[in-house]
């Protein structure tokens, strides 16, 4: 058995990393300045997009999107319940309706079809997730959004390096990437809003920064500028240069960290075939690239015999961390007892809210360290502790 504890997810830190945050530290200015407009402009690049506005996490940026689409009650929003919580927290904090689509089982990405059931003339955004580092069939969803004429924003947070066809996402339309630290690169917290529609980008810039007429560094006043105004009441969600920095840094080995991922992720499936419990989550069978940001399994908890919060409590005991992406929202305490959600709205949303679970996969690691997960695994398999549910 191993004898350190493998986590799920550690983000790849370098000394070049943190000498650059340490330059940022020594020069008298630490938060948002010229390291972010040099993000935005990088990550422009990377991307082929035409705008970004960086800001202080990937939830502030679709609150201020949200916030900026003038969502509001009455109207309704079409997202998965197979998402982080932060979304769907956002649409009702906005006071609006979450409208929950389901996923394909397999690849847990939704679709043009899943979506257009779900279309009501109260319908104000679309916002679906590119999941676990693989693309959505973008091209049929970008028309259904067009023909209704429904902003659609792209949950882009699992998606940094992804490509749908031959580009970039994030390239058009309105994408959000988070750079937490499990994410497929850091600046610690952050994120960014990228967008090709420019009035829409000024809002946002706006409202992340208390609805000044300004970002919060003027290159003249080398600071602040003191004589901006409010032109419409704001939040506070803006990117710091010292994250920034570290995003410049990491943005610079995003190609050879997610080529990395990629090359332990065929190592799990060599070592996995055969082993008929688990079941990965496949990839989609449209051209893309693959960002590999988890490794996302399914128990079958039939044949394993046991369930998966057991499952996931032996490889814990075994010194090997797992992750859950997601636990389904719309089955979460607030949204079943407040909002009235139950089981059997989202047949294949809830089969893997069930068993998924999401073994240690970051640029770090080596493939021995994957072979300690899968001897694990089949350690806990062969062990069939815990007996039948
Ligand atoms: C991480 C994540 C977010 C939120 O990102 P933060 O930067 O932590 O706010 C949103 N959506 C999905 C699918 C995520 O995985």
């Amino acid at each position: 058995m191993r004898k350190e504890f493998l986590p799920f997810a550690r983000p790849a830190i370098t000394d070049a990393d943190i000498r650059e945050v340490d330059a940022v530290l020594r020069s008298g200015w630490i938060t948002t300045g010229p390291k972010v407009r040099e993000l935005e402009a990088a990550f422009c690049r990377m991307t082929g997009a035409s705008g970004a506005v960086a800001v202080s996490s990937a939830t502030g940026g679709m609150h201020v999107t949200l916030k900026a689409l003038n969502i509001a009650p009455g109207d309704e929003v079409i997202t998965p319940s197979m998402t982080w919580v932060s979304t769907v927290n956002l649409i009702v904090l906005c006071g609006a309706t979450p409208v929950f689509v389901d996923v394909d089982r397999d690849t847990l990405m939704t679709s043009a079809g899943l979506i257009a059931e779900k279309i009501t003339s109260k319908t104000k955004a679309i916002i679906p997730v590119h999941y676990a580092g693989a693309s959505l069939d973008l091209h049929p969803i970008r028309k259904l959004a067009a023909v209704w004429e429904i902003p659609l924003i792209e949950d882009a947070a699992h998606a940094a390096g992804t490509r749908y066809r031959e580009t970039a996402i994030g390239n058009r339309g309105t994408a959000i990437f988070s750079f937490h630290p499990i994410k497929n690169m850091t600046t610690g917290e952050g994120g960014l809003v990228v967008s090709d529609n420019v009035s829409l980008l000024e809002r946002i810039r706006r409202l992340k920064f208390h609805g000044l007429g300004v970002d919060a560094y003027d290159r003249t006043a080398q600071g602040r500028s003191p004589q901006a105004e409010v032109l419409e009441p704001g939040f506070k969600y803006n990117l710091p240069d010292m994250n920034a920095v570290l995003g410049l840094a990491q943005l610079d080995r995003l190609d050879s960290m997610n080529r990395k991922r990629s090359e332990l992720v065929a190592h799990y499936h060599d070592r996995l075939a055969g082993v008929e419990e688990i079941i990965p989550a496949q990839s989609p069978d449209y051209p893309h690239t693959h960002a590999w940001h988890l490794f996302i399994v399914r128990i079958d908890t039939d044949k394993a015999g046991m369930d998966r919060e057991i499952f996931m409590e032996e490889l814990k005991r075994r010194n090997i961390g797992t992750g859950i992406h997601f636990r389904a929202v719309h089955l979460h305490k607030y949204y079943r007892e407040v909002m009235g959600f139950s089981r059997g709205l989202l047949p294949d949303t809830e089969w893997n809210s069930d068993r998924i679970l999401s073994l240690p996969l970051f640029p770090d690691m080596t493939e021995a360290d994957v072979d300690d997960v899968v001897d694990a695994v089949k350690d806990v398999l062969v062990a069939k502790v815990g007996g039948r549910k």
